[in-house]
């Protein structure tokens, strides 16, 4: 399988440079050259797949045979290590549970598939890779333990000092082996600058610097694996299906979208923001202008401007209108998702944290126009992830799963660094 550019749709490399390179040499991310619907006979039997089985169905046209079939089976297993319960929240309403994986996050999926994809590219060569992230904190922590251990491949973290959590710290700073964590003098954005400076950096190139987020196809593709088993849990329902992604990056939902390309039947997307609401502005006026990104508590997603929007716009040949019959989009203040925890809680029970909050609110809203239907919104992360957030307001105490404790009793180990000098000298 081929990808293009999408800055020039000339531009066209293998799978493998794709996951090597990460984003192509004019900055474009890649897309698939075809994308071809899965037959009938499929969707009629997907209850009786195993996850693995369906996970491969869904990704081998996209990887073509650059990995043999044996490999790429073996990938997907390591991959799929935990379960993804689709657990009904009220009247219609479910929840995707993304969180039962070795660090409690969504993002340990696409960061276990890519870290084996590599590792398979690697397996002949001496060469060596460099997977430099920067982090607001999960995704840090799903890259750190989906790449440890894997060979030819070395990772650096960067993560502004005092500005994670102390369990996201931890889940970053106390693996060691081939992961390294830089704790850097500032916020945020200061890491996000540094490691984009990094990948232009000309002296570099020797290091074959990559990207970890949903850029990388091999981390992007494998998200539509859970979309499916989320349509194999409510396939018995027999209603049409509307799913809501808490949206950052909005890597998520267009896997979503992927998935339905490939004949998935999901009637209607909701993406779900914070307060940073580019996309839904977009929606609202028609042009679209990002802004620099602003805090909430819902912090993965705290992005002024989605990178794979872009894919989204790809996947409808930018007609808006066709694009506006399937996706909706609606923002969120904090207060708004506080006040959903809570409500959610002493209502039914459920433990929801930010980003879900979020993702169920979306779907509320777009639920009172879609009334036939039923919905699924993604919970991303486990709630012992934001415990700040969530004990006080629930005014009750979380126990620690046993993932968690794991990290609790180790040591950190980090390299402080203030400046992009100081970066290239370790990298160096
Ligand atoms: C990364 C992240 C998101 C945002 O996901 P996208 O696919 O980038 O839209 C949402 N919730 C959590 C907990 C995350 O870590």
């Amino acid at each position: 399988m081929n990808y293009y550019s999408l800055n020039n749709k000339n531009h066209k490399v293998t799978f493998q440079e794709a996951v090597i390179k990460g984003l192509a040499p004019d900055r474009g991310l890649y897309f698939p050259e075809t994308i071809s619907p899965l037959p009938d006979s499929f969707f009629q039997n997907i209850e009786m797949l195993s996850n693995e089985e369906i996970a491969f169905e869904t990704i081998k046209q996209f990887v073509g045979d650059e990995i043999p079939e044996t490999e790429l089976k073996k990938i997907i297993t390591e991959t799929l290590c935990f379960d993804f319960p689709c657990i009904p929240v009220e009247d219609n309403i479910f929840s995707l549970e993304l969180f039962h994986g070795p660090t409690m996050a969504f993002k340990d999926v696409g960061a276990r598939f890519m870290s084996r994809c590599l590792g398979y590219f690697n397996r002949n060569t001496d060469k060596k890779v460099t997977v430099l992230v920067a982090t607001s904190g999960d995704t840090g922590g799903a890259v750190a333990s989906g790449f440890l251990g894997v060979k030819g491949v070395e990772v650096v973290i960067l993560y502004p000092s005092g500005k994670v959590s102390d369990i996201q710290e931890r889940q970053l700073t106390t693996l060691g082996q081939n992961i390294k964590a830089l704790e850097v003098d500032g916020v945020f954005d200061d890491c996000q600058d540094m490691v984009k400076k990094a990948f232009l950096d000309e002296s570099l190139k020797h290091k074959n610097l990559t990207s970890a987020n949903s850029i990388n196809i091999a981390r992007w593709l494998p998200q539509m694996f859970y979309i499916f088993f989320a349509y194999k849990q409510l396939k018995q329902y027999n209603k049409p299906i509307v799913l809501s992604c808490p949206s950052g990056n909005f890597g998520n939902i267009c896997a979503g979208i992927m998935a339905k390309r490939l004949g998935l039947p999901i009637s209607h997307f909701v993406a779900s923001t914070n307060a940073n609401d580019t996309v839904p502005r977009f929606l609202e006026k028609g042009n679209y202008e990002p802004k620099p990104s602003v805090t909430t508590i819902s912090n993965a997603m705290d992005v002024g401007n989605p990178s794979n929007f872009i894919r989204i716009q790809e996947l409808y040949n930018n007609d808006l209108n066709e694009f506006e019959k399937d996706f909706s989009s609606y923002s969120f203040s904090d207060t708004e998702t506080e006040r959903t925890i809570k409500d959610i809680y002493s209502r039914t029970k459920y433990i929801a944290e930010p980003h879900g909050a979020v993702g169920y609110l979306g779907l509320k809203k777009e639920m009172q126009k879609q009334r036939n239907s039923i919905g699924v919104f993604l919970e991303t992360a486990h709630p012992i992830k934001f415990l700040d957030i969530v004990e006080p307001l629930l005014d009750l105490q979380l126990p620690i799963p046993k993932q968690i404790e794991n990290v609790l009793g180790k040591e950190k180990v980090s390299v402080k660094i203030k400046t992009y000098g100081e970066l290239k000298d370790f990298l160096h």
